[in-house]
């Protein structure tokens, strides 16, 4: 581990003078950056410790609900607001990591989370675009059954590895970031970026830019919706597929349906051509199939992902017939 130094700062104006110097990193919970730390792929020269600011409430606003950033993942998974109205949210929550890990980290540090690819985490033996711009991926002609299978390109594959971050991305969650020059909004879908030539750059996050905190708005669609997980053990493992899900369906017809995949995806994958499919039309397995079938259009496997394609197909129809009272 490189030398660093530690600072404490107790307001967000503090938080961004410090964090805006060069090779200053925010820390919260640590789950992520102290791990990455240790391996030598973080070497932050002063680490700055935005525990004391007081961004921690989840509350009602005018139209939804506000998640500050540092509010702990447990403490959200639990709360009332949040299992009534965004049960995905509540679900994905559930479904990441271990007890312990959820109650020491912070919502806007998962949403910052980096992937779990190994060879980006391994320095000795393989090269790694995201982790050296230009060094090439490891990863293509390698061990690639759990990378992504869409949004990939020619230097990345790496799917992101959040569980929550795919149930904002399709609840429409908008994130609050703060600098120096004030403040601005960010729909959770554009935040995360796709690797392109550049899979280096992860988010539309500043250096020194810290993110306040996560509205998520109010929608028939978001109280009746729910995130399935896919993985290799049924704990403590990140997904090989995810779908998180939301129909208002009323009349027998589907009003509005959200649709977001994870575990497929280079960035938290919002499934639009899914949602055009399901939208205005009566919940059935054939129209289901037909949604999974018009977004995966898109995918790109490798060799040792190709299961992928048909197990996310089966993931968002299985999370849709659920929501739909199990008309499949
Ligand atoms: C063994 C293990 C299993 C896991 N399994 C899962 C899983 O199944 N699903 C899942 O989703 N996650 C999983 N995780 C990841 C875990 O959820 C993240 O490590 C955690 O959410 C990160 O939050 P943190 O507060 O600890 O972030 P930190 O480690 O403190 O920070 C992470 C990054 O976010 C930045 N950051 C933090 N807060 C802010 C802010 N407010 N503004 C700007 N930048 C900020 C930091 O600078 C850093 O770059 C797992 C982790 C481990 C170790
Ligand atoms: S998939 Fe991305 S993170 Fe993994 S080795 Fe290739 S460039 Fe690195």
């Amino acid at each position: 581990m490189n030398p660093f130094d530690y600072v404490r700062v107790e307001s967000a104006t503090a938080a961004i003078t410090s964090g805006s110097r060069a090779g200053a990193k925010f820390i919260a919970g640590g789950t992520n950056l102290v791990d990455l730390m240790k391996c030598d792929v973080e070497r932050p020269l002063h680490v700055v410790d935005i525990n004391a600011l007081p961004l921690a409430a989840i509350e009602r606003v005018s139209g939804g609900i506000r998640i500050d950033a540092l509010a702990k993942m447990s403490d959200v998974a639990s709360h009332p607001l949040v299992t009534r109205d965004f049960p995905a949210i509540s679900q994905a929550l559930l479904a990441s990591a271990s007890p312990q890990l959820r109650n020491a980290a912070s919502i806007g540090g998962n949403l910052m989370q980096r992937t779990r690819c190994p060879y980006f985490r391994e320095l000795t033996f393989a090269p790694c675009n995201k982790r050296e711009p230009g060094s090439g991926c490891s990863a293509i002609d390698g061990e690639n059954r759990t990378h992504a299978i869409l949004g990939t390109s020619d230097a990345c594959i790496a799917t992101h590895p959040s569980d929550l971050a795919v149930a904002v991305a399709a609840l429409d969650g908008v994130l609050t970031i703060r600098s120096a020059n004030g403040e601005r909004k960010v729909a959770a879908t554009d935040f995360h970026l796709i690797p392109g030539r550049t899979p280096h750059l992860e988010h539309d996050l500043r250096h020194g830019e810290l993110i306040t905190s996560l509205f998520l708005p109010d929608a028939a669609h978001a109280q009746h919706s729910a995130y399935l997980k896919i993985r290799d053990r049924a704990a403590y493992e990140f997904a090989l597929t995810a779908a998180a899900a939301g129909l208002d369906i009323s009349g027998g017809i589907i009003r509005s349906a959200r649709v977001a995949l994870g575990g497929v995806g280079t960035k938290p994958w919002r499934a639009r051509a899914a949602e055009g499919v399901l939208s205005g039309q009566r919940p059935s397995a054939e129209l289901f199939r037909a949604a999974a079938d018009a977004e995966l259009q898109a995918a790109k496997p490798h060799e040792q992902n190709k299961f992928k394609v048909e197990l996310v197909k089966r993931t968002l129809v299985r999370a849709l017939t659920d929501l739909a009272g199990g008309v499949a």
